[in-house]
């Protein structure tokens, strides 16, 4: 395996309604639909849509959801060997409520998710200590978090870490022994307290970071592009002009896209453009995985 992700699986109930119901009220949906997402879970299909070959390291619970997860990864080619049931858990879920304005309100309910421990990492050893590349989220333990981190360091595995969601307990030791950090520009701001509207001011929230040790701070800022810093070094991506349907995902494909390029290539900045044209191309299509290409749709997007 090329690349392994260890983190989150979710199924989003989503539920579109005309809209929101009042406190007690009940009310009727004019539709509904079902589809597999969880940061992980979604970065791992970019990178296996592209042709990586991704192992996910997740848990799911004893539900009627978990099959269709672990089928929905197998559709995709991610190996699924360490993708654990847990029983009397539920699955990781997320209902959401689409009203017609488009404003969402989400429920996330992590399930199997909270239960991936140290341990899982050490079940898995083998496999994971011949791959090229770790990507970490934080939809998981956090001890777990820092367990792969230390396990990628000893075996000389390079890691990105998402630090998303956006938690201030992150240890930010830990993220200065990822080779990326990547946040977007709402956890650049959560994470450092400082605003991040203009440029000036996401490279002053940018340096307090690189100022505790981070090697690589990669930032997305949506349709205005992306950033990378090192050192006293910024090099700045312009996103690509398309027409924006549903952004939803673009981050986790922009970093699978770039883990599978960058080990192919060894090149940042070639990996964000390239991880810029995947995510603008996701972003003109519905949902999240459905709206990431695949390696031919992708080829046939670049020229
Ligand atoms: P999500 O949480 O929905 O996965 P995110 O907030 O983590 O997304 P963004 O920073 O919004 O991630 O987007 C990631 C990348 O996707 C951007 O750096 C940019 O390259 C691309 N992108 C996002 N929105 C657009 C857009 N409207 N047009 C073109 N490219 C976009």
């Amino acid at each position: 395996m090329d690349i392994a992700v260890i983190g989150s699986n979710m199924v989003d109930l989503i539920a579109y309604i005309d809209s929101m119901p009042k406190m007690g009220e009940t009310i009727e949906a004019p539709d509904f639909k079902m589809g597999c997402g969880g940061k992980g879970a979604n970065q791992a299909i970019a990178a296996a849509k592209l042709g990586a070959s991704v192992m996910m390291i997740t848990k799911v619970g004893d539900d009627i959801f978990a099959d269709n997860t672990i089928r929905n990864f197998q559709h995709y080619g991610v190996n699924t060997d360490y993708v654990m049931k847990v029983s009397g858990v539920s699955s990781g879920v997320a209902p959401i409520f689409v009203d017609k304005s488009s404003q969402n309100r989400i429920l996330i309910i992590k399930g199997a998710n909270a239960h991936l421990k140290p341990s899982d990492i050490d079940n898995a050893e083998e496999r994971l200590k011949k791959c090229k590349l770790f990507i970490l989220q934080l939809e998981i333990p956090l001890e777990t978090v820092y367990y792969a981190i230390d396990f990628a360091n000893k075996h000389q595995i390079p890691v990105i870490l998402n630090p998303a969601p956006a938690s201030r307990e992150l240890d930010i030791d830990y993220a200065c022994k990822c080779d990326f950090f990547m946040p977007n520009e709402t956890e650049l701001e959560i994470l450092t307290g400082l605003p991040v509207e203009t440029m000036p001011q996401i490279q002053v929230a940018a340096n307090t970071l690189l100022a505790k040790g981070l090697k690589n701070l990669i930032v997305t800022l949506g349709n205005k592009g992306s950033v990378w810093l090192r050192g006293n070094k910024i090099t700045y991506i312009e996103p690509y002009k398309v027409n924006a349907v549903d952004t939803s995902g673009a981050g986790d494909a922009f970093i699978g896209c770039f883990a599978h390029y960058y080990i192919i290539t060894g090149n940042v900045i070639e990996s964000m453009k390239t991880a810029s044209l995947f995510a603008a191309y996701s972003v003109t299509g519905q949902g999240t995985q459905s709206s990431y290409p695949n390696k031919d749709e992708f080829e046939q997007f670049r020229q």
